[in-house]
């Protein structure tokens, strides 16, 4: 069994909140810093290969810088998004502009910043062309369709909104060609939290064979192949981490004999990845308020739904710690819950823990990605802090809590917006 492992003990921790007040989301910097340096040095044999992280998963501008330090660019959906990127200091194509549904103003926002843009569908070339007039580079997002089995979070991608059909993305290079258009990029992202390797390396080979077929037919030479997110973590202490090795060994193997045997140009490999960059290094830490014994035992804590949505939403399994009784045994079950008038607000259903008391602290793992991001205000619960932890034990605070005031903010509203 893996170890769930945490970079702060319990003294530690009740340092912290003397000046940090729970519930907020801390993210250990240096895991952070190693992983992005292993990543790199993984894909080391890929060709031309790059991360656009997926800010989406932590959208926190002090994280982005870290993670420009390595080269890293940002992968951004909407323009807040953009706007983050921008000011984090990442910059024109180091910005993959992958939206959806996108509102036209968008296009145009990324254009101006030069951003490589990602459109996922083919009646989005006019829609760009009218707004902000075609870029040098473009890429398309190719849905394969019944072609690849999907995953369970992602779904079948014939079910999916995103994409190209495989016909569009013939017809859509070549209008891209006649309108001058000169460099290419081909995306999918058909997994979400996935843990098999092979599901990556077979999605890469499908890419890989649709941009020989594609730059034969078409007569275009691609610059990059963007193979999306979606690695997974082990959320469960049972799960193994996939090593980055295995995926680039597979990858580059599966390009060798499609691409590089097809005599064509030989486009860059890039990705975009959020959870498996930052998830695991992120931690929800939480003071326990109330015991309640009824039909069942519960765990009050002074964290919520709102703070990390992902048990609530997936019934996704997130690892708890009771701080300074990771040793004791684990007699007890508990659901873990939070404060909303909402029965699935809880972080752990009939799970054994030690025996917790009201004032334990629990740490709530794996919220590096996907958490803090997916928050929100029902039920007038509001945002947490995000901290950071740094290599030097030091912590800072990258982002307050949300106050009352934040949350009267957009009510014009006699006594409200000035309730004090
Ligand atoms: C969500 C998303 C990602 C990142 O996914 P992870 O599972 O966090 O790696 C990348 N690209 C697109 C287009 C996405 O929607």
């Amino acid at each position: 069994m893996v170890s769930k492992k945490l970079p702060f003990n319990k003294q530690k921790m009740e340092e912290i909140i003397q000046t940090h007040p729970t519930p907020f989301h801390i993210y250990d910097e240096k895991a952070i810093r190693d992983n992005a340096e292993d990543m790199i040095r993984a894909f080391s044999n890929v060709k031309g290969f790059k991360e656009f992280f997926a800010v989406k998963a932590l959208p926190n501008p002090y994280i982005l810088k870290i993670l420009a330090e390595y080269g890293f660019g940002a992968d951004c959906s909407s323009l807040p998004e953009l706007l983050m990127a921008e000011k984090a200091g990442i910059t024109g194509e180091n910005i993959m502009f992958s939206s959806n549904n996108t509102p036209p103003e968008e296009f145009k926002k990324a254009k101006e910043m030069g951003a490589i843009i990602n459109l996922d569908d083919i009646s989005h070339i006019a829609c760009l062309e009218k707004v902000a007039g075609l870029p040098e580079i473009l890429c398309f997002r190719y849905n394969p369709g019944p072609l690849k089995g999907g995953n369970a979070l992602i779904g079948k991608p014939e079910e999916a909104k995103y994409g190209f059909t495989r016909e569009q993305l013939f017809v859509g290079y070549e209008i891209l060609k006649q309108k001058g258009v000169k460099r290419f990029g081909l995306h999918t992202m058909v997994a979400s939290n996935e843990l098999n390797v092979d599901y990556f390396i077979e999605t890469a080979r499908i890419l890989f064979e649709v941009i020989v077929e594609i730059s034969q037919k078409v007569g275009i030479d691609f610059e990059f192949v963007n193979l999306g997110g979606g690695i997974g973590i082990p959320y469960r202490p049972d799960q193994e981490r996939i090593a980055f090795d295995d995926i680039a060994n597979g990858v580059k193997d599966a390009y060798d004999s499609t691409i590089g045997k097809a005599g064509i140009a030989k486009p860059n490999v890039y990705f975009e990845c959020g959870r498996v960059i930052t998830g695991p290094y992120g931690y929800l830490v939480t003071e326990v308020r109330h015991m309640k014994h009824i039909y069942k035992d519960y765990v009050g804590t002074d964290a919520c739904m709102a703070n990390l949505m992902r048990p609530g939403i997936y019934g996704a399994y997130h690892h708890i710690t009771v701080l300074g009784k990771e040793n004791e045994p684990a007699t007890e079950k508990y659901d873990v819950t939070g404060s909303l008038c909402e029965n699935n607000d809880k972080f752990a259903i009939d799970r054994m823990f030690p025996k917790i008391e009201r004032g334990d602290l629990l740490v709530i793992h794996d919220t590096g990605a996907h958490g803090f991001a997916m928050g929100f205000n029902y039920n007038g619960k509001l945002r947490s802090a995000e901290l950071l932890l740094r290599p030097d034990g030091s912590v800072k605070e990258i982002r307050r809590a949300e106050t009352i005031e934040d949350y009267f903010a957009t009510l014009d509203f006699v006594g409200l917006k000035s309730f004090k």
